[in-house]
C-alpha cells in the first residue's frame, strides 16, 4: 500500500500528468479520528470517528459502529489525531509548472502541499516573464494557464488557474468567450490597466454574467508597477472577493479597512503577505459584525516577501492566538468559508465534498495541551498525513515541526 502510494506521488511529480482514472472502485476508510474538524463555521467540530470516501468523494462521516467499512481498498488508521478538510490557498500567483519566477524558486506548490494545502486559486498569473497585455495575448494566457494546471497537479495539488488580468479595451464577449473556454476566476482586478472604479465594475459584472468570478487587489502597489487601490475603487468595482482586505503588502488606513468590511457584503481575504496588523482589525470587525462566514484566507505567494509553504497553518495560529478565536474556527475561514465563498467542492468534511484531507497532531514539546490549544497558544500544528482526492499524497510532512502522532497505514 505505501509503495503504492509513493508511487503514485512520484507519478505525477515526474509525468506533470493528472493520475489515470480507474474503472475499479477505490474506497478508503479513514478510522479512528480523535477529533474531526469539519470547515463549517456553524458546526466546526463533528462527533465522528469515522470517515469513508468513494472515488474521492467523501461518503460517509460518523461513529465506526454505524458506518459500514467492509470492502476497504485502503484503511487509514489516524491514531487519535485530528482530521481536518485539506487547507484552501485562496490567493496565490502560480506561472508554469511548479517553479516561480518571482523567487527563481522550484517546487513551490509541493513544499505548500507539505504545509497541509491541497488546493490553490490562482489571482492572476501575472509574474509571468513577458506577460502579454493586449487582449489577444491575455486571452491565450489565460486558457494555457488553466488547461495547464488542470493536468499538472504537483503531489496531487489542484490548482485553479487562467485567471486573466483586467486591460483596457475588453468587451462583452472576451468575458463569454473566455468562461466558454473554461476560464472561472478573473485575477485580481487593478493589476492591469484598469485602475477605475467605473470600468471595473462594468467589467467584473461582464464576469460575474457569465460565470467568472472575481478578485480586486486591495491596498498599496504590491511591487514597482502596481498602484494603489482605495475603498472607493474597491465598493464601485464590486467585485466578488475584496483581494488581501489586509493589504498586499501595504494596507489600507484603518477607516478604509473598516468600512469595507462594514459596506461591502463581498468576501474579506486575508493574506499572509500582509499587513498583519491591519488581518486583525479586518478579523476583528468581522467578528463584531457578526460576519466571520465573509473572512477567507490565502498566501498572496509568490511573492516579494517569498513562499510560504506553511502560511495557511501560520494564518490559522497568527489569526487563532492574536485575533483570539477559537483553534477550529480559524481553520474554517481556511476551508469551508473560502470553499463556500469561491464555490468550490471542497473544503468541508460532509458527504458528496472532495476526499481531501490533512492530518493534525499538536506539534511535539507544544507547550499546549492539546493540537486546538497549542494552536490558540500561536504554535504550528504538525502535519502527519495529506491526502488529495481519496488518495495519499505524503506521510508525515517534511516542513511542519513534527506532529507528536501520525496516521498509520496498516498493511492489509
Ligand atoms: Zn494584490
Amino acid at each position: 500500500m505505501i509503495c503504492a502510494f509513493k508511487h503514485r506521488a512520484r507519478i505525477d511529480f515526474m509525468s506533470h500528468d493528472a493520475p489515470a482514472k480507474s474503472t475499479a472502485q477505490n474506497k478508503l476508510v479513514i478510522r479512528n479520528i480523535g477529533l474531526l474538524l469539519s470547515g463549517e463555521l456553524d458546526r466546526p467540530i463533528l462527533d465522528a470517528d469515522t470517515v469513508v470516501a468513494i472515488d474521492g468523494v467523501i461518503h460517509a462521516v460518523g461513529k465506526a459502529k454505524d458506518i459500514d467499512a467492509a470492502g476497504a481498498t485502503t484503511t487509514i488508521d489516524a491514531k487519535g489525531t485530528a482530521l481536518a478538510p485539506g487547507l484552501i490557498d485562496s490567493h496565490v500567483h502560480p506561472v508554469c509548472g511548479d517553479w516561480t519566477p518571482r523567487q527563481n524558486q522550484l517546487g513551490w506548490i509541493d513544499s505548500c502541499l507539505h504545509g497541509g494545502v491541497t488546493t490553490m486559486v490562482s489571482a492572476g498569473e501575472v509574474h509571468t516573464p513577458g506577460r502579454p497585455k493586449d487582449i489577444v495575448g491575455l486571452k491565450a494566457m489565460a486558457v494555457f494557464a488553466q488547461r495547464a494546471f488542470q493536468a499538472f497537479r504537483p503531489g496531487g495539488v489542484k490548482i485553479y488557474a487562467g485567471a486573466p488580468v483586467l486591460e483596457q479595451g475588453m468587451v462583452e464577449d472576451d468575458f463569454k468567450e473566455l468562461a466558454a473556454a473554461g476560464v472561472k476566476f478573473l485575477g485580481e482586478v487593478g493589476l492591469g490597466s484598469v485602475k477605475d472604479g467605473t470600468t471595473g465594475r462594468r467589467m467584473v459584472a461582464w464576469a460575474r454574467k457569465y460565470g467568472i468570478q472575481s478578485t480586486i487587489h486591495t491596498g498599496g502597489p504590491s511591487i514597482p508597477g502596481s498602484s494603489l487601490i482605495d475603498k472607493d475603487m474597491v465598493l464601485e468595482t464590486d467585485a466578488d472577493v475584496i483581494g488581501h482586505v489586509n493589504g498586499g503588502h501595504t494596507a489600507l488606513p484603518d477607516d478604509q479597512i473598516v468600512a469595507l468590511c462594514e459596506r461591502s457584503p463581498r468576501a474579506l481575504e486575508i493574506v499572509h503577505n500582509g499587513n498583519e496588523r491591519a488581518a486583525l482589525l479586518a478579523l476583528r470587525t468581522a467578528k463584531e459584525l457578526k460576519q466571520l462566514h465573509r473572512v477567507i484566507l490565502g498566501t498572496d505567494s509568490p511573492a516579494g516577501s517569498g513562499v510560504q509553504p506553511l502560511g495557511i497553518l501560520r494564518m490559522i495560529s497568527i489569526l487563532s492566538s492574536l485575533g483570539e478565536i477559537p483553534a477550529e474556527v480559524a481553520i474554517c475561514l481556511a476551508t469551508g468559508n473560502t470553499a463556500k465563498m469561491r464555490s468550490l467542492n471542497c473544503g468541508l468534511i460532509a458527504p458528496g465534498r472532495e476526499a481531501s484531507f490533512v492530518f493534525l497532531d499538536t506539534a511535539q514539546q507544544s507547550a499546549g495541551e492539546n493540537l486546538l490549544d497549542s494552536i490558540q497558544k500561536g504554535d504550528l500544528a504538525g502535519v502527519g498525513m495529506v491526502i488529495t482526492d481519496g488518495a495519499v499524497s505524503i506521510q508525515r510532512s517534511r516542513n511542519t515541526p513534527p506532529a507528536t502522532r501520525v496516521p498509520e497505514v496498516p498493511r492489509a
